[in-house]
C-alpha cells in the first residue's frame, strides 16, 4: 500500500490553484539529494508548515528551515516518528483543509496615469478601474499597498 502522492496533498491543502502551483515549484526546485522517504517527510512537512499557518504566508520561512537543517523542520511540523508524515498526508487527504493563504501585503508602484505592476500576479492594471477593491488586486486576490508617483 502506498499512501498519498505529493500531488494529492497539495490539492487537499490548498484552494486555489495558483497557490497550489507555487508552492509545488518551490518544493520541486529544492535541491533532491535526500530522495525515497525522506524527500516525502521533507516535503510534507513544509506544506504542514503552510498550511497551518495560512494568515501569514509561511513557504519562504518553511523553505529556509529545510535548507538549513531538516530535523529542525521535522520536529517544527510534528512529524519526528518515521510515519508521522504519512499519517498526516492521509488525514488531510481524507478532509481537506483547502485553505487559502492570505498574501502578503507587497508595495506597487503606480506611474503617473494610475497604472502598476501587481506585485503577486506580474498583470499590469489601473487602480481606478474594477481590477481594484481597495485592498486587494481583483485577478489574484493579491494584498497590494499602492505608492503614488509623484507630480512633477
Ligand atoms: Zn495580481
Amino acid at each position: 500500500m502506498s499512501g498519498p502522492k505529493l500531488t494529492d496533498v497539495l490539492r487537499a491543502c490548498f484552494e486555489d490553484e495558483r497557490q497550489r502551483e507555487r508552492i509545488a515549484r518551490a518544493l520541486l526546485a529544492r535541491p533532491r539529494e535526500e530522495r525515497g522517504l525522506l524527500q516525502d517527510r521533507i516535503d510534507f512537512s513544509i506544506v504542514r508548515l503552510i498550511v497551518e499557518h495560512p494568515e501569514t504566508d509561511g513557504t519562504e520561512q518553511a523553505l529556509e528551515l529545510a535548507a538549513t537543517d531538516w530535523r529542525d523542520l521535522l520536529m517544527a511540523a510534528g512529524h519526528e516518528q518515521p510515519d508521522a508524515h504519512a499519517r498526516w498526508a492521509a488525514e488531510v487527504v481524507a478532509h481537506p483543509p483547502r485553505v487559502v493563504i492570505l498574501d502578503r501585503v507587497l508595495p506597487m508602484q503606480l506611474d503617473r496615469e494610475g497604472w502598476g505592476t501587481c506585485p503577486h500576479c506580474g498583470y499590469r492594471f489601473k487602480l481606478k478601474s474594477s481590477s481594484w477593491n481597495g485592498t486587494q488586486h481583483v485577478r489574484c486576490a493579491g494584498r497590494i499597498r499602492a505608492l503614488h508617483s509623484r507630480e512633477r
